[in-house]
Parts: C-alpha cells; sequence; structure tokens
C-alpha cells in the first residue's frame, strides 16, 4: 500500500514536472529525421538500406578549406567571435555576393550564424508578430512553418503542383495576399522539388510585391552552386525591392559543410542590428574556426564546388531518367539542388498483396519496408502526392535504388 502510494506521489511529481511549453506543441519530429532513424534501424538488424532521405552532401569538405582551419587553430582563434562575425568574413561575403549575383551589399548588412537555420529563425523572429500572415508556396522545406508558427504567425500555403514545375505564379501569389501578409518565403533552388526559379519568373512576382510595399520577402539561397541550368538568379537583384528582400545562405551545401555550421543573411542594416540583439542571447557568434575557414571557401577556389556540382548534375539526369521510365509515376526534371519529387499518386489504392499503400506515408514506408530504400513523404513538405529522394549518394548506390524501387513499384497492383 506504501509502496503504491509513492508510485502514484512519483508519478505525480514527473508529470508535474515534465510540464512542458505549449510552444513545443507545434514541433513534429521532421519526418526526414524520423526516415532516417527508421533505416538505421533496419540496418542494425542487418539488412541493406539505401539511404535516400537525408539532404547531407556526400562528398567531404575541401582540402584547402580544411587547412584553413587547421591553420585557425593553430593561430589561436578560440575566442569568442563578435556576434554579428569577424569583420574580414562579412566583408569575404559582400565580395562574393558582389562576384557572384552582382549584389551590393555593405558589412553592416550582413550577419552570420551558426547555419542558415539559425539564420531563418532569426529572421522570422525579427519579423513576425502573433497573428501575422507568413506566405509559404508548397512544397516547402518544413523548417519554414515550424519557425512562423513558435512565432505565433499564422502560415498561408499555396499549392503548387508538378503540372506547374512546383512553381509560382504572380496570380496565385496576388490572391494569397492580405493586409495582415507579413512576410513571404520560399528557396530557390527548392529543397524539395529542384525547382529553380529564372529571371522572368521572378521578375513577375516581384511586379506583385511592389503593389503590396508591407510585405517582406526572405529568399533561401542556400543551393545557389548546385544549379544545372546555369547561373543563379537571386530576387534581391531587383533594385525596385532589394530593401525588402532578406537574402539566406550559408557554407552547407556548396561546400559539403554541413557539420561546420555556418550561415549568413543579407538585408537591411536595421534588420540585421535586430538579429545581433536576439543572437546576442541565444548563441552569440559563430564557431571561430569555422569562420576562418569560411573566409577561404568564399574567397578561395571554387573548382571543388564545381566538380560536386557536375557529379550531382549526372547522378540527377540518372535519377530522372529512371523516374520517369516507371509506369505511374510522374516526375519533372530538378533544375538544381539534390533532390527529386516524384508524383506517386497513381499507387494510392493499390496493394502488393501484403501491404496497402493508401497515401504518401503508406509509400514510403512500403519502399523503406519491401525494398530497402529509405525516402521521405511529400507531405512533410506540404504535398501529399509526392516522396522525395535525395540524390546526394553515390552513383551505384542510386543504380540499386532505381532497382529496388522500380521492382517493387511494379507489385503494385
Ligand atoms: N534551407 C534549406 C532549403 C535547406 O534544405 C537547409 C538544410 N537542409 C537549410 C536551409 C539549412 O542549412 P544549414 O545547414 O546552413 O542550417
Amino acid at each position: 500500500m506504501v509502496a503504491l502510494y509513492y508510485v502514484l506521489l512519483s508519478i505525480l511529481i514527473l508529470l508535474y514536472l515534465m510540464q512542458l511549453a505549449q510552444r513545443l506543441n507545434t514541433i513534429a519530429e521532421p519526418q526526414t529525421i524520423k526516415m532516417a532513424k527508421l533505416g538505421r534501424e533496419l540496418k542494425a538488424q542487418g539488412i541493406n538500406i539505401v539511404d535516400l532521405s537525408l539532404g547531407e552532401p556526400d562528398f567531404r569538405t575541401p582540402d584547402h578549406i580544411n587547412n584553413a582551419a587547421i591553420k585557425a587553430i593553430n593561430d589561436g582563434y578560440s575566442k569568442y567571435t563578435p556576434v554579428v562575425g569577424y569583420p574580414d568574413l562579412l566583408q569575404a561575403i559582400c565580395t562574393k555576393l558582389k562576384r557572384d549575383n552582382n549584389l551590393d551589399y555593405k558589412p553592416n548588412q550582413i550577419i552570420v550564424s551558426t547555419g542558415a537555420k539559425q539564420s531563418l529563425a532569426n529572421a522570422v523572429l525579427a519579423l513576425v508578430d502573433p497573428g501575422d500572415e507568413v506566405i509559404i508556396p508548397t512544397p516547402f522545406w518544413v523548417t519554414y512553418a515550424t519557425l512562423v508558427e513558435m512565432a505565433g504567425g499564422v502560415v498561408k500555403y499555396i499549392q503548387c503542383n508538378i503540372e506547374d514545375d512546383f512553381k509560382l505564379t504572380p496570380s496565385r501569389l496576388e490572391a494569397a495576399i492580405t493586409d495582415k501578409t507579413k512576410l513571404f518565403m520560399f528557396s530557390s533552388p527548392c529543397n524539395p522539388s529542384g525547382s529553380v526559379y529564372n529571371k522572368a519568373e521572378l521578375e513577375g512576382l516581384v511586379k506583385v510585391f511592389l503593389k503590396y510595399p508591407h510585405i517582406t520577402i526572405i529568399s533561401d539561397e542556400i543551393y545557389e552552386y548546385i544549379n544545372y541550368v546555369g547561373g543563379h538568379e537571386s530576387i534581391a537583384q531587383f533594385p525596385e525591392i532589394k530593401d525588402r528582400v532578406v537574402l539566406i545562405n550559408g557554407m552547407s551545401k556548396g561546400f559539403a559543410m554541413t557539420g561546420w555550421r555556418l550561415g549568413y543573411m543579407a538585408g537591411p542594416a536595421h534588420l540585421v542590428a535586430a538579429c545581433d540583439k536576439l543572437q546576442a542571447q541565444f548563441t552569440s557568434g559563430a564557431c571561430s574556426i569555422t569562420q576562418r575557414a569560411s573566409i577561404t571557401g568564399l574567397l578561395e577556389d571554387l573548382t571543388p564546388t564545381m566538380a560536386m556540382v557536375a557529379a550531382y548534375k549526372d547522378r540527377c539526369a540518372y535519377v530522372t531518367r529512371s523516374l520517369q521510365g516507371m509506369p505511374g509515376v510522374k516526375a519533372n526534371h530538378p533544375h538544381g539542388a539534390f533532390y527529386a519529387f516524384p508524383d506517386i499518386s497513381s499507387f494510392f489504392g493499390t496493394t502488393d498483396g501484403k501491404t496497402q499503400v493508401n497515401n504518401d506515408e503508406d509509400m514510403s514506408m512500403y519502399l523503406l519496408n519491401t525494398a530497402h530504400v529509405s525516402t521521405v513523404c511529400g507531405s512533410a513538405f506540404g504535398n501529399n502526392k509526392c516522396i522525395r529522394l535525395s540524390f546526394a549518394t553515390s552513383m551505384e548506390q542510386l543504380e540499386e535504388a532505381m532497382k529496388r524501387i522500380g521492382t517493387a513499384l511494379a507489385n503494385l497492383k
């Protein structure tokens, strides 16, 4: 009896202690992480899994960047850094933006953070008040919506489908705008669709934004270099709206530096000052060693980056050709990033005799359990007809994955 009393008391204390803040309610475990975890569990059971779930370059960071980091350690770069980043890194980012994008920014318009994810979080927290509306075209990188919800904002999705190459048109943008619209957020090249907006398409959107001066635009350009159709086009290139654009970029994708954690924002000086204030309380400046290495990455030889892009381009062509050759699959041709986002909705309602596939999540689980290929369901990115496959893995792995997926899909009747 006494023991039972103590058990009940401990449960009550535990429940009381575990009372978490309400803001956690909007955060689900990302499907990308969930699928990678499930894949690892199956691997641990000895099953040969091909993992196409994670968005991470499979290349090593280029040697000259690694060497710059080693030099920084030996030179004693071990102290706190300025919250916004080292002055010469801010200058290097300005030089890069001029060299690659013909954009003029001053160092006081740049702030460096612990990854583009933190740059995005800073921007959203600095701009969105409870009740503000944020327009996000789908499919989108899932973190955008969570950040907005954590800030108390309301996400307004615009559904863009494979027939439009997953791109937003000016008229659909305009139809979603209200007096409460504070922000518009998008990525080009896009994770997960691989769509890339060209200059004319951006210009069409800019014409709409000009009519609504209360809207700020967050342009996530983290996949800038991973572009298969020529030069990158930034929405910040249009002088009439440049001071309303918050440009986000970083080292993770183009330089294969995901673990180093460095992102940056370029935008109006007063927004940068606000993010400086926020970041000073959350994390302070980004890692000193990473910052020194990033100066080298940004200013020196881009040949290794271009070699990675050439490899992604070959894989992209192969994966797209393979998917387009599978009966029942609709696949666009990604023009950037390293993902395919095929529409597999024609299989909904089918079965292989053992597993019923009724939606995108079922399809992802079916491919994992039957073909032993790990993918991510499209609803994680706001499109429940598709699945996402990352081709940031070797050609051998991709060939194996395509063979297995082709067989698994052919078995669905
Ligand atoms: N934006 C997009 C569209 C991404 O796909 C990612 C990484 N998956 C990020 C931002 C975050 O990059 P970082 O590693 O610099 O935080």
